[in-house]
């Protein structure tokens, strides 16, 4: 038997993974072949059971790659956590950046006068609004009409940006046969007859809610309220 047929078998022999007609072929052979023998000595040799040092080594390096995965994981759940919730903040921000709200007043943010066919004519000089809120109130025997601006945060960017080409008034309201004409927006809210109101105020805040409130509470209310304009007697 050629050593090189028997050399190419050693290996499956020494795995014992060969027929039993091959691992006789080649015991036979080692027996009266010193190089094929010591051949198989040393494949023999060569899976060296480790140490116990080495094996602790093994298992360590194992297990310190086992930890770089999972912080790696964690790291990965983390950025992915973390980008869901950024997103959610956005949104959020967004939505916040979308909802209108109240004009405080300021110094020449409105004007206001009587015109000759009894209609009162209101103008806007806050830049970009979203819409107007009014309601009329008896307070103090007085018959009044607040209104109010507001705005979001896009409107009122956008207003900036048109500012810059544009002067004057960005907004018109006119008060007349009961009703409130904004004119800008094409809006229509229904109020008291311009010849029965006393006076017209801006009371910038939360028209859903102020509508709601009792006498005693919406004149606390109106105490904020700047006074626009004022029939006199
Ligand atoms: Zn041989």
């Amino acid at each position: 038997m050629n050593c090189k047929i028997i050399q190419d078998l050693l290996p499956l022999y020494c795995d014992r993974v060969c027929s039993e007609e091959s691992a006789q072929l080649v015991e036979e052979h080692l027996a009266g072949c010193g190089d094929c023998a010591a051949l198989l000595a040393e494949l023999r040799k060569e899976p060296t059971p480790a140490s116990p040092e080495e094996a602790e080594e093994n298992t360590r390096e194992q297990s310190s790659f086992q930890a770089v995965r999972r912080r790696f994981s964690l790291k990965r759940r983390r950025s992915v956590a973390a980008a869901v919730l950024g997103t959610a903040l956005l949104l959020l921000v967004l939505a916040a950046a979308d909802r209108p709200r109240p004009v405080e007043y300021r110094e020449g943010l409105l004007t206001a006068a009587l015109a000759e066919d009894s209609v009162l004519d209101l103008y806007y000089y806050g830049g970009g609004y979203t819409s107007v809120d009014a309601l009329c109130r008896k307070v103090e025997e007085e018959n009044a009409l607040f209104l109010c601006y507001d705005r979001t945060v896009r409107a009122q960017l956008l207003g900036a940006v048109e500012s810059l080409w544009s002067e004057g008034a960005s907004g018109h309201l006119s008060v007349g046969n009961g009703l409130l004409l904004d004119s800008e927006k094409g809006d229509v809210i229904q109020v008291m007859p311009m010849d029965e109101l006393d006076a017209v105020y801006y009371l910038s805040g939360d028209y859903d809610n102020l509508m709601r409130l009792d006498a005693p509470e919406f004149q606390a209310e109106a105490e904020r309220a700047v006074l626009l304009w004022e029939r006199l007697p």
